[in-house]
């Protein structure tokens, strides 16, 4: 695990990547004194392993907020107690499709990430932002007006090659919306659940035009179109491309 002070008070836990993936998962932490909030979970070991650093320092963990309910987002709910959970209302939806029944009472949010609705945790505003396209309750979370949280929205692997858009065919051009939606923030620090912080206005222009390219190829076609056809015209080699056939499984 390599953690990366942002700045103060402000931490990325990124974790390695998965065997045979592309990608491993990050969590941010946001400190106020003795309290911690977490943006996503990963999985029970990502959560205790930020457990444990944060408790060498007297921190105990009071808030999570969830970028979208897919499981190596929110698993590690399963560690913490006593905790407020914010979440998209739209987060049934995703635990209805991949979670068994019996466990979503686990992941529920407390707390409803309304649009535009803000929150502060010590010297941090958080804002949300409803951004459905990866999944239906996929969120952006801007920090103090500088950092915006894009969950899966963008995903590059650990060394920052891009991943190619996981996407289900009916939300195709929700993810593109979502995407335009991002060109605005061009400036502020783009921060993945999966993979580098972009910094750089022309990459992150950049990294959201080849998207939309791959996902504009696959609606204008309407039927199946192979992953090569569905790459024409853009400009960079994503990585984890057999993400491609999950699109049209539904
Ligand atoms: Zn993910």
């Amino acid at each position: 695990m390599n953690k990366i002070q942002i700045e103060d008070n402000f931490f990325l836990y990124q974790f390695p990547e998965f065997p045979k993936m592309h990608f491993g998962v990050n969590l941010y932490v946001l400190i106020h004194q003795n309290e911690a909030l977490l943006i996503d979970t990963a999985f029970e070991t990502e959560t205790k392993t930020v457990i444990k650093d944060l408790e060498k320092n007297n921190i105990k963990v009071k808030k999570v907020i969830l970028s979208h309910f897919h499981g190596d987002h929110i698993t590690g709910l399963r560690e913490l107690s006593d905790v407020e959970v914010y979440g998209s209302k739209n987060g049934q939806k995703t635990l209805d499709k991949y979670t068994p029944r019996d466990e979503h009472h686990l992941y529920l949010p407390h707390f409803y990430t309304e649009d535009f609705s803000v929150i502060h945790f010590g010297e941090f505003e958080l804002q949300f932002i409803a951004a459905p396209g990866h999944s239906d309750c996929s969120i952006n979370i801007i920090i103090n007006r500088q950092y915006l949280l894009v969950g899966d929205n963008i995903m590059t692997s650990n060394d920052g090659t891009p991943l190619l858009p996981s996407v289900l065919y009916s939300n195709v051009k929700n993810h593109i919306l979502a995407l335009e939606k991002l060109k605005k923030y061009k400036n502020y620090k783009i921060l993945p659940a999966h993979g580098i912080i972009l910094r750089d206005a022309d990459i992150i222009l950049t990294s959201i035009k080849n998207r939309i390219t791959y996902l504009n190829n696959i609606i204008v076609n309407r039927e199946y179109i192979t992953v090569d056809e569905a790459l024409k015209n853009c400009q960079c080699n994503f990585l984890h491309q057999q993400w491609h056939e999950d699109v049209y499984k539904e």
